[in-house]
C-alpha cells in the first residue's frame, strides 16, 4: 500500500490536476475529502465545519440505495474479484452478466426482453438512441432519426444525450451546429397528483403527429425529471405519448437512470402509468453505486427489427462491457433490494421528509416543497449560493449537493428516521442561508 497522502496536499493536487463534475480548472471549489464510508455516513479524512462525519442526503446522485460499505454487497464484489475482475465480452460469456441481464428482463415491464450492458448511463442513452435509429434504417425508413422529448430533461452529457437535455441547462446554445437538432415539447405541466392537462395532451400528440415521418423515437424521463429540474408530473402524459407513438410509428423510450430500482415509489416509474416503453434505460442505481454500470433494455420487435436489416448488427461494443465484477455487484444488489420490503422503505422516507420539510414551505425565498417516493425537493426563488448552502448542510452533519434553484435530497433506503430527520433540518438550513 502506498503511503496516504495528508489531507491538505491531497486537496492541492487535486486542485492543480483533477477535473470534478462541471467544474473549471483550476477548481474554484475546495471540495471535501472523504476518507471512508458506511451505512449512511461519509467520514471525512478532516473535520469541516466542526463535522468529520455527513449523513448522505444524496445517495452519491441517486445510486448508493443501500448505503455504503454493505456486507452483502462486498462479499460479492469480493466474490467475484477472485474468480476475475473482467474479462471481453466480445466471443466470450460469463455468469454474472447472464444472471443479470435475466433478472432485468424479469422484474421490468413484460415486453422487454432483451439487454445491453453499457459502462455508463450516457452510453446507454447512446445505445438506445442507436437502437431507434439503427431500426428505422432497418425498416427502409432512413429519414426517421430525430428525437422528441420534452423540455427540463436530463438525459446524461454525452453529445446524443446532451441533445435531448434541456435546451437552456442544457446549453444548446453552446453547442448550436454541433448537437443534432431534436425536436421538443414543452415541459409536463407540475405536480404528479394534478388533474392532467387536455390541452399539454393534445401538444404533445400533435407535435408527434406532425413530426412522424422524421421520428425515430420519443424519449423522456417518466414522472420525475431529475437533474433538469426534479419536477414531478402526472403519469397520464406517459400514456398519452404511447399512445401517440403507438398510433403514427415511433419508438417510445423511457430513460429510468434515476428513477428505477423503487425511489419513486414504484420499481420503475414506468409502473405508475401502467405502461412500458419500446425501450428502457437503467443506471444509477443499478450497482447499489458501487461500480459503473448501465442498461438498454429493448422489446423482441425492436431487435427483430435491428436483425433483419441489411447491417443485421447493434454496431455498439464496448471494451468493458458486461464487466463482470459490476454485473456481480449489480445482481447482488438487485437481490437485496427484491428480498426486502423496499416500498415500506421508501414509504418510510418519503413520510419522513414531507413531516421535516413541511418547515420549508414558510421560509422567505423558498417557492415549493414537493416529496415524491423517497425524493424530497425544496425549490427557492432564486439561484442557490452553492456555498453558502452547503455550509448550512454540513454544520447540521448532512452532505447536499444543491444545484441552480434546488436543495433536494433522496437518501439511501437504510437511512433511520432519525438520520431522516436530520437531513430536513440540513435542507431547511441550506434553503434558509442558500
Ligand atoms: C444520471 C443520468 C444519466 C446519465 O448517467 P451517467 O451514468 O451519469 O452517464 C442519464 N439519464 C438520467 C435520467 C440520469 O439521471
Amino acid at each position: 500500500m502506498p503511503d496516504r497522502i495528508d489531507p491538505a496536499r491531497l486537496r492541492a493536487l487535486d486542485r492543480a490536476h483533477v477535473w470534478h463534475p462541471y467544474g473549471p480548472m483550476p477548481g474554484r471549489q475546495e471540495p471535501l475529502v472523504v476518507e471512508s464510508a458506511s451505512g449512511v455516513r461519509l467520514r471525512l479524512a478532516e473535520p469541516a465545519h466542526g463535522r468529520t462525519e455527513l449523513v448522505d442526503g444524496m445517495s452519491s446522485w441517486w445510486s448508493a440505495v443501500h448505503g455504503y460499505n454493505h456486507p452483502v454487497l462486498n462479499e460479492a464484489a469480493r466474490d467475484q474479484l477472485d474468480r476475475m475482475s473482467h474479462v471481453m465480452f466480445g466471443g466470450l460469456t460469463h455468469e454474472p452478466a447472464v444472471r443479470l441481464a435475466t433478472r432485468l428482463v424479469e422484474i421490468t415491464p413484460e415486453p422487454l426482453q432483451h439487454v445491453f450492458l453499457a459502462d455508463s448511463g450516457s452510453v446507454s442513452v447512446e445505445v438506445a438512441v442507436k437502437m431507434c435509429l439503427q431500426y428505422w434504417r432497418s425498416a427502409g425508413r432512413p429519414a426517421k432519426r430525430r428525437l422528441l422529448t420534452w423540455r427540463g430533461g436530463y438525459h446524461g452529457d454525452t453529445w446524443q444525450p446532451m441533445s435531448v437535455c434541456d435546451p437552456e441547462g442544457g446549453m444548446h446554445e453552446l453547442w448550436s451546429g454541433s448537437l443534432p437538432r431534436q425536436v421538443f415539447a414543452d415541459a409536463p405541466p407540475d405536480g404528479f397528483d394534478a388533474e392532467p392537462d387536455e390541452a399539454y395532451a393534445r401538444h404533445l400528440r400533435e407535435l408527434v403527429t406532425s413530426h412522424a415521418d422524421e421520428l425515430a423515437a420519443v424519449i423522456v424521463e417518466p414522472v420525475v425529471q431529475g437533474a433538469g429540474g426534479m419536477r414531478f408530473h402526472s403519469p397520464a402524459y406517459l400514456r398519452v405519448l404511447r399512445e401517440a407513438c403507438d398510433e403514427h410509428d415511433v419508438l417510445l423510450v423511457f430513460d429510468e437512470i434515476a428513477t428505477g430500482f423503487g425511489r419513486t415509489g414504484q420499481l420503475f416509474a414506468a409502473g405508475h402509468a401502467g405502461v412500458s416503453p419500446d425501450v428502457m434505460c437503467v443506471g444509477k442505481a443499478l450497482t447499489g453505486g458501487y461500480l459503473t454500470l448501465a442498461a438498454t433494455l429493448c422489446t423482441s420487435r425492436v431487435a427483430e427489427g435491428i436483425s433483419s436489416g441489411d447491417v443485421p448488427v447493434l454496431a455498439h461494443g464496448p471494451t468493458f462491457m458486461g464487466n463482470p465484477l459490476a454485473s456481480a455487484v449489480a445482481c447482488a444488489s438487485v437481490d437485496l433490494l427484491l428480498g426486502q420490503d423496499w416500498e415500506l422503505e421508501v414509504k418510510r422516507i418519503g413520510a419522513g421528509l414531507r413531516r421535516g420539510l413541511a418547515e420549508a414551505a414558510g421560509v422567505p425565498g423558498v417557492r415549493d416543497v414537493r416529496v415524491l417516493g423517497a425524493i424530497g425537493v425544496v425549490q427557492l426563488d432564486h439561484e442557490v449560493d452553492m456555498a453558502a448552502a452547503t455550509r448550512a448542510a454540513v454544520r447540521e452533519g448532512v452532505w447536499l449537493r444543491p444545484f441552480r434553484d434546488l436543495v433536494y435530497t433522496m437518501p439511501p433506503y437504510v437511512t433511520g428516521d432519525d438520520d431522516v430527520a436530520r437531513i430536513c433540518r440540513a435542507v431547511c438550513a441550506a434553503a434558509k442561508e442558500g
